[in-house]
This record gives C-alpha cells, sequence and structure tokens, in this order.
C-alpha cells in the first residue's frame, strides 16, 4: 500500500523528522487561503504547490510549482486539477489529480560549486543480502534515478541490524561521507536514525525522502536546517493488519479498480499487457500457466488466482472481471482442485455466463473460452458445464495442459 505525500509528511512528523507546514486541499478555490497558511501571511512569501499522486517524477512533469502570490497558488492549482499528470512512473495516459499540497516553500542553501543542497535519503530492503539498507547520496532531487543508473558510485549504502537496526555511529559516518558539516551532521544522522525506526515500527517496504535539504543559514541554525521536502512510503500489505492507522490512510481511487474489486472478493488479480485472460488456483499453478501460454505463443492479459477456498459467489466475481477488460479476446480457465472444488468454478462460469456483460455491453462469454479442470470434484464440474453448453457456445473443454494453451493461443489467433 502507497500513502500521499501529505500523509507522509505526517508521519515524519509524528517521528519528529522536520518537514514545513502545509495543508491537503481538493479544489482550486481553496488555494488561495492555503497560500496565505501556507506563508504564515507574509505578502511575496514562498510557498510549494504539489500534486498528491502515488507516482513520482511531479517535478519534471511541471506538477511541483514555486508560488509567491494567492494568484499563482490558484493559477497553478486550477492546472494541476485540469491536467492529467503525465512522468516515466505514470501510464502512458497519466494520471488525474484530485488532491493537491499546499506548503510552506522552503529556501534551499546553494551548494558550493554550484547547484542546491538537495540529498537523498531512503530505508528498504535489499533482498540480496536480506537486509533492510539505508541509501542516501549527496546528489538527491529529481536526477536521483539517472545518477543511480550512471554513476552508482554516488550513492551510498549502510545497512541495518536486523535487531538493532541503524546504530547512530553507522548514521553519523553516512552523514559525514554526504558532506554534512558542523550541526548539520548530528540533524541528518538523528533524520536517519527516525526514519529507520519508522520503517521497522510501520512495516515499510520503502521510505524515502527525496530530496532531504539544507537551508541557507540563520540565527536559529547557524549552519542550516536539514528538513525534508518530499515522502514517498510504501508498506507492505501483508503488515498492515497491525496498522489501521495505516489503512485508514489509503486512496482507493488511485488503485487499478480491477485489483481492487478481486481484493473485495479475496481473490488476486494481476494486470498484464497480453490478450489471454487466465482463472487459475494458486500461484505456482499462475506461473505455469502463463510459461506455457507464452511457450505455445501466446501473451496473458492477467491472472487471476482464486485460492484454495473461494465461494461460489467469488468464482462468478472473477470471471466478471476477466470479461470486463477489453484487451482479453480469450480465456483460459486451468485449475487442479485440491481444497478448491472443480464443481464450484464449473458453477462460476455458468452464473457468469448469464450474468456478466462484456466490454461491448452483451452478455455471456462472447471470446473464447477454453477450460481444464482436473482434482476434486471434477465429474460433477465436467457435468455443470456439459449440461449448460448452449448457453456458453464459445466453450472448449481442454484434456491437459498444452491441450489447454494450444487451444486457447490458436482461438486468440496466434
Ligand atoms: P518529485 O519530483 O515528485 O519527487 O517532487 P519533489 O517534492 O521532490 O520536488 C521536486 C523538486 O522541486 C525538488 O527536488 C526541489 O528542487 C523542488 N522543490 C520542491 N519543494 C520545494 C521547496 O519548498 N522549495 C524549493 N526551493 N524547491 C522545492
Ligand atoms: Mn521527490
Amino acid at each position: 500500500m502507497k500513502i500521499h505525500e501529505y500523509q507522509g509528511r505526517e508521519l515524519l512528523s509524528t517521528y519528529g523528522i522536520s518537514v514545513p507546514q502545509g495543508k491537503m486541499i481538493t479544489a482550486a478555490a481553496d488555494a488561495a487561503s492555503a497560500y496565505r497558511e501556507a506563508s504564515g501571511g507574509i505578502a511575496g512569501g514562498l510557498v510549494v504547490v504539489k500534486a498528491q499522486v502515488h507516482a513520482g517524477g511531479r517535478g519534471k512533469a511541471g506538477f511541483v510549482k514555486l508560488v509567491r502570490s494567492a494568484e499563482e497558488a490558484t493559477a497553478a492549482a486550477t492546472f494541476m486539477l485540469s491536467n492529467r499528470m503525465k512522468s516515466p512512473q505514470t501510464p502512458a495516459e497519466g494520471l488525474q489529480v484530485t488532491r493537491l499540497l499546499i506548503a510552506n516553500g522552503v529556501d534551499i542553501a546553494d551548494r558550493a560549486g554550484g547547484g542546491k543542497e538537495e540529498f537523498y535519503l531512503a530505508i528498504t530492503l535489499d533482498r540480496a543480502t536480506r537486509r533492510n539498507v539505508l541509501i542516501a547520496s549527496r546528489e538527491g532531487g529529481v536526477e536521483i534515478e539517472q545518477i543511480a543508473h550512471d554513476r552508482p558510485e554516488a550513492i551510498v549504502k549502510e545497512r541495518l541490524h536486523p535487531t538493532a537496526g541503524l546504530f547512530p555511529s553507522a548514521a553519523r559516518k553516512v552523514a559525514f561521507n554526504l558532506g554534512f558539516k558542523g550541526k548539520q551532521i548530528g540533524q541528518a544522522a538523528d533524520i536517519m536514525m527516525k526514519l529507520a525506526k519508522l520503517y521497522v515500527e510501520k512495516d515499510c517496504s520503502l521510505a524515502e525522502i527525496n530530496p532531504l535539504v539544507i537551508t541557507p543559514k540563520s540565527e536559529k541554525f547557524p549552519d542550516g536546517q536539514v528538513i525534508a521536502i518530499d515522502a514517498k512510503f510504501n508498506f507492505d500489505d501483508n503488515g498492515l493488519f497491525r496498522h489501521p492507522e495505516l489503512t485508514s490512510m489509503a486512496d482507493n481511487t488511485e488503485e487499478n479498480p480491477a485489483e481492487l474489486r478481486a481484493q473485495q472478493f479475496g481473490l488476486s488479480y494481476v494486470a498484464l499487457d497480453g490478450n489471454i485472460g487466465c482463472l487459475v488456483n494458486g500461484v505456482g499453478l499462475a506461473m505455469a500457466t502463463m510459461d506455457i501460454i507464452k511457450l505455445h505463443g501466446g501473451e496473458p492479459a492477467n491472472f487471476l488466482d482464486v485460492g484454495g477456498s473461494a465461494t461460489e459467489e467469488a468464482v462468478t466475481e472473477a470471471f466478471g472481471i476477466i470479461l470486463s477488460d477489453p484487451k482479453c479476446k480469450g480465456v483460459m480457465v486451468n485449475i487442479f482442485g485440491g481444497i478448491m472444488r472443480c464443481d464450484v468454478i464449473a458453477q462460476g462460469i455458468v452464473n457468469a455466463a448469464s450474468k456478466f456483460k462484456n466490454s461491448d455491453n452483451s452478455i455471456g462469454f462472447k471470446v473464447p473460452l477454453v477450460v481444464r479442470l482436473e482434482g476434486t470434484n471434477v465429474q460433477a464440474g465436467r457435468k455443470l458445464l456439459e449440461e449448460a453448453k448452449s448457453k456458453i457456445p464459445t466453450m472448449q473443454a481442454a484434456t491437459d495442459l498444452s491441450d489447454a494453451a494450444k487451444k486457447v493461443c490458436s482461438a486468440v489467433g496466434v
């Protein structure tokens, strides 16, 4: 699960990491008052308007704008709420923006030798070493992906201890190596420690601050203040049951609607790019099914795993989800019934044939359907399908897995 930046900033703040004051709005009409609040009432004060979407690359896409008046804030908000945001991290058609963060704008100190004092800081899981790892770079900001690709030596990594987490000495070492100076070192190390604590306690799979910046020197902060001006979090879905405070932050409008619909019925649905829908039970069988489809020249449109104990309603719904995908030109059902009974699957097919609309609004299976059933209650399942044959004219039975793959591939024209 992901959350928006404005929620991520609140989370950072709960852990004692400094973030600028801000407010989330959903209408351009609220931008002017949000500007006045974020600027602390200072005329011409620097404020940032930021699109809140579950994708990065906003800065380069023009969806992070610095403004200095209520009028500029309103114009930026109007633009962002009425144009789709496109970046390398969004689908080609872009994302619609419905929420904006209007926050106090931070002055970023100039770096000796050019550029601004922007750093990258993240904690994630390194699968290769099976440790959580702190990843940091002196060259944070909007070019970090390019830098990681072109100059991996510009990225610093520090492994966390499995139980003790990030050691204070390790955090200070990283801060020093990144080039923080004087009082900045303590501030940066403190942020790293707090981020590491948050990462573990909230079951994150990614906790990222990009950029972490240094403000110009001031009376209060003689070496400048180290402050987070972006926040990105991914959480491990398997840990969410422990965190009602996080699940309440979910924004379902940002998720794939078919995946959400599947989730509500206890099904796992993964959308892919091909044109053959796959209904299977179990992830292992899903992998094997996709492999064999590819072996015969086809491309899966998705896989939908009904798991071991889906009800008839859930199975029926599963076909509804597959049929609603306009890319899907054929469906392969591959069930090896263990706990899942073949007759429940068959009944789901029969129900779906009279219940669901295709993407062109016709009822029933307009696309070819190839069914391979084996295992528990297979005779009862086959009988149900045999009896319903006239209702499902596009259905073919398959004798085994490769027969099923060949039939569905030829049915979609490969
Ligand atoms: P992202 O591109 O989606 O990661 O959005 P960010 O929140 O990281 O913003 C992109 C860039 O905009 C940052 O790297 C900064 O250079 C700039 N920026 C964002 N907020 C501020 C701010 O408050 N003050 C200043 N001076 N620059 C900002
Ligand atoms: Mn960023």
